[in-house]
């Protein structure tokens, strides 16, 4: 025989439900009443046990005052999911106190105003932080709104990020900007945000880059201020601080991270020597034919290779290569500029640190003497960031390649989200969705 209000045949009565309802619905603290399928909603009735409830403010026993019905969202499965939840209503048993009626509360079903089920706030964070998901496929799977959403999970991130715990242990840290909109900035505030990326070690030696943080601007200050909100043992802590030669964080760093050694990130340092060729191909292609590259002419032939590493070249690639060098005896320079980026790159590739100190030492004494003024310039840049240059080579490869990788996170994100309006919004979901947030 089906029980007449729960509708399920194990059940006995209304005050002893069954089990295996309870079971299969899994909240905490709330007994089934009822289970229902319609209109594509798969609709739970739930309520908490019957037990003696004492006033919240004067202890007095409450005395029932019926029930309301409050509508929740939950987890969806095959279909959207209601939880009906008949909360209790009580009224104090003191006629004369102040508390008159309240309405039972159940923190681990859901939070006081709440309309998402805990658990569905917790499965909506789980979302955005593995799945890739954005806050309107939330709310479709939901079927809700996107302000009941967000409303449902900001304040929790929110919990999240003040939390100060999470800038505990970080030894490495790596620092890089971006842009986060393209409108006015007298509208949404400056388009440069500075981010602050964790990259201290585990126990196995891997890094495993978490973003810390993301402030508004592209300076030194920005940085600096960042640092110095983080307090002093904060900062005693960081021994390595990894950047791109940008001299505003080199500041900062010198003057906030007393006891850090500044590393120059070695992609960034491959790079200036790539773009220096890049310069010297150009310029000698001017000189010599009087236009710009184009199609058949022997040095627009070889750029790409020019821009690969050595060790990478095919035999074809080798020959166009001297081909091309051959052409003309200017051609030279640009043959001498491609060696010197060859030998600032061979330092990352040396197999041991101490021959690619040594290969590293020899790049800043004598680039800047070079009569190609490219790769003299270039030599003067390396001879200012000389100590972080140098600094690769004795913090075991520090670099910040992974501050790289979580701004193609925070890329990919933006995307999804089609972008952001509100700066704060995004710091929230960018600090869940790169790992700065431990739910
Ligand atoms: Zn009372």
């Amino acid at each position: 025989m089906l029980h007449p209000t729960s509708g399920c045949a194990d059940a006995r009565s209304a005050a002893d439900p069954c089990y295996r309802c309870d079971l299969l619905v899994g909240l905490d603290g709330v007994h089934v009443e009822h289970v229902d399928r319609r209109d594509g909603l798969l609709i739970v009735t739930v309520s908490t046990p019957a037990a003696p409830t004492g006033c919240p403010l004067c202890g007095v026993v409450a005395i029932g005052r019926g029930r309301r019905r409050r509508v929740l969202h939950d987890v969806p499965g095959v279909t959207r999911v209601r939880i009906v939840w008949r909360q209790r209503v009580w009224r104090c048993g003191d006629v004369g106190c102040a508390k008159k009626t309240f309405v039972e509360q159940l923190p681990s079903l859901v939070a006081r105003r709440g309309s998402l089920t805990r658990r569905a706030v917790d499965w909506a964070i789980g979302q955005l932080r593995r799945e890739h998901a954005t806050i309107e496929g939330l709310r479709r799977q939901l079927g809700t709104s996107w302000k009941t959403v967000w409303r449902a999970v900001e304040p929790e991130l929110v919990r999240l990020a003040a939390d100060e715990s999470r800038f505990e242990n970080v030894t490495t840290l790596g620092v890089d900007e971006h842009i986060w909109h393209h409108v006015d900035h007298r509208k949404r505030g400056p388009k440069e945000l500075t981010g602050m990326v964790d990259l201290s070690r585990d126990s196995t030696g891997k890094t495993r880059a978490r973003l810390l943080d993301l402030v508004p601007g592209r300076s030194g200050k920005a940085y600096a201020s960042w640092l110095s909100e983080r307090g002093e043992a904060f900062r005693k802590n960081v021994k390595v601080a990894a950047l791109d030669p940008f001299a505003g964080y080199k500041t900062a760093i010198d003057d906030t991270l007393e006891d850090a050694v500044a590393v120059l990130d070695a992609f960034h340092v491959v790079k200036l020597g790539t773009a220096a060729v890049d310069e010297v191909r150009r310029r000698v292609q001017q000189d010599t034919l009087g236009h710009r590259g184009r199609k058949g002419d022997p040095l627009y032939g070889i750029q790409t290779i020019l821009r690969a590493g050595a060790e990478n070249l095919t035999d074809k690639q080798r020959i166009r290569l001297t081909a091309a060098i051959e052409a003309d005896p200017a051609h030279d320079e640009v043959f001498v500029a491609w060696q010197c980026a060859q030998q600032l790159r061979s330092a990352y590739h040396a197999k041991d640190l101490t021959e690619g100190r040594r290969i590293a030492e020899r790049v800043v004494d004598t680039f800047h003497t070079c009569p190609i003024p490219e790769i003299a310039r270039l030599g003067r840049t390396l001879r200012r960031w000389r100590s972080a240059f140098l600094a690769y080579f004795t913090t075991s490869r520090a670099n910040n390649g992974g501050t790289e990788a979580i701004n193609g996170i925070i890329e990919l994100h933006r995307r999804l989200a089609r972008g952001y309006r509100n700066r704060e919004n995004y710091r929230l979901r960018m600090l869940l969705t790169a790992g700065g947030l431990t739910p």
